[in-house]
């Protein structure tokens, strides 16, 4: 029988009310005991990791990623893909269905499970397309993708343009029981846009991506939403209009949500003009660096791995989105973890690829911004990396209930350290924040029992 006994930990599970210090028992990949009936449920020479001083809480979920399988496996693979997400410590991850060939139909579905099952550490969970190619024109097989088992669809990447077919997607989706996931982007206000268009775009002479166009589709989602009785939840927000909406939106009970990524709720677009630029303006506090410290990460200006969709946006913006975390508007964090080769980065800002890698460190920065800053407790904080994504998609994840599935991370709110390019695992490394310095750490990493990831000094433990 396969068996661990966490001992002395403080386990946090928001799904179940609980914040105690206790033992956890784990048997055949189950939590099978939580306080003192663990220790003596336990079997003779069970296997023991000491987490005294840890938190233990149930197995992170990141439900916005990008593995790139199948047909980019240059940029990152199901395989090392899941490696950055158990260093994160992420237990379940949810895959974009925008690879090449995109994920609109159940074959494509098949075969990422398959790839999921022979290489991945983690629960694999897959999003299928809206439409045919993701090319917001003609609806996939939304209930053959349901049958194959994806469990929400999105076209992420692309945004439909048709509010009709928008419509009706949502009508399809809402008989199959299937959330609908959206990349908020209305290309007309948009067109070329490469940066928020405000102060710094201007200074920097790039063109512009208007909050607007953001916020302009999340208002045509809520109206949808209600329309249909569909759920709609909007992926990766950093506009305050969209918090805005979302917020009264939710007051009067229509069915949508949304989610926040840790690059739109540390970063300002002050930061595409350089480190010296954003330390002296929007820098100032963030993730506990002081203005004056002497050892504040440098980059240049027009620096590639600052480039997002959608893109850092102004302080305000930032503020908005803390805001709307801190009071429950937004209750989803994810990593948006969107790896690019070297290659395809080092190029003029213009024609580098959007986007930047996240598993690794998006723990660290939701502790520092969100727990460390006092805008959220620290089960509010949890709760939105577990209960609520599992909640939003009907996984069976996301609590530390006993019988269920022994996904469990344990993590270090106070832990110091540097992210650095040798301990990423990701085949790439487009991340703004390597070298930057961190208070708070994915410990272990367990997935159905297993430990598949254990930080090196507790290793000594297991
Ligand atoms: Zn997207």
């Amino acid at each position: 029988m396969n068996s661990l006994l966490l001992t002395g930990g403080r386990v946090l599970d928001p799904a179940n009310g609980r914040d105690e210090i206790a033992d956890l028992l784990i048997l055949d990949g189950k939590i099978a005991a939580l306080g003192p009936q663990a220790a003596k449920d336990a079997p003779a020479g069970v296997k023991q990791l000491k987490v005294a001083g840890l938190v233990v809480c149930p197995g992170l979920i990141d439900l916005h990623v990008h593995f790139r399988e199948p047909g980019q496996t240059a940029k990152e693979t199901i395989a090392t893909g899941s490696a950055a997400a158990v260093r994160g410590g992420f237990t379940s991850v949810v895959c974009m269905p925008n690879t090449s060939p995109a994920i609109d139909n159940s074959a494509t579905v098949a075969l990422v499970h398959d790839r999921a099952e022979a290489a991945a550490a983690v629960n694999v969970f897959v999003a299928g397309a809206i439409t045919k190619g993701i090319a917001g024109e003609e609806l996939a097989q939304i209930g053959s993708l349901k049958n194959a088992g994806v469990v929400a669809i999105t076209d992420d990447g692309h945004c439909i343009q048709s509010n009709e077919t928008m419509r009706r997607a949502l009508e399809y989706a809402n008989m199959f029981g299937l959330p609908v996931m959206d990349h908020c982007q209305d290309y007309a206000l948009v067109t070329d846009g490469v940066m928020h268009e405000g102060y710094w775009n201007t200074v920097l002479g790039l063109r512009g991506w208007p909050s607007v166009g953001e916020e302009m589709i999340v208002a045509r989602n809520i109206l949808l939403a209600a329309q249909t009785g569909c759920h709609v939840h909007c992926q990766h927000l950093s506009a305050a209009g969209s918090v805005r909406l979302l917020r009264e939106a939710k007051q009067r009970g229509v069915p949508i949500s949304g989610e926040a990524c840790p690059h739109h709720f540390t970063l300002t677009d002050a930061a595409v003009a350089g480190s010296e630029k954003f330390w002296s303006n929007d820098g100032k506090g963030i993730c506990g660096y002081d203005r004056m410290s002497a050892n504040l990460p440098v980059w240049p200006s027009y620096h590639t791995h600052f480039k997002m969709n959608p893109p850092l946006r102004s302080a305000a913006d930032r503020a908005a989105i803390l805001e709307g975390l801190a009071d429950g508007t937004i209750e989803i964090l994810c990593s948006d973890h969107a790896p690019h080769c070297n290659y395809e980065k080092e190029v003029e800002f213009d024609f580098a690829p959007f986007g930047i890698t996240g598993l690794e460190t998006e723990l660290a920065l939701s502790l520092m911004q969100l727990y460390h800053a006092k805008h959220l407790g620290l089960a509010e904080l949890i709760a939105k990396f577990t209960i609520n994504p599992a909640k939003l998609l009907k996984l069976p994840k996301g609590t530390l209930a006993v019988g269920a599935d022994a996904d469990v991370t344990v993590f270090d709110p106070g832990r110091e350290w540097v992210f650095e390019a040798k301990d990423s695992a990701s085949k790439s490394l487009n991340s703004p924040f390597l070298g930057w310095s961190w208070k708070g750490r994915a410990m272990a990493t367990i997935v159905a029992g297993r430990t598949v990831w254990v930080e090196q000094t507790l290793a000594g433990g297991v």
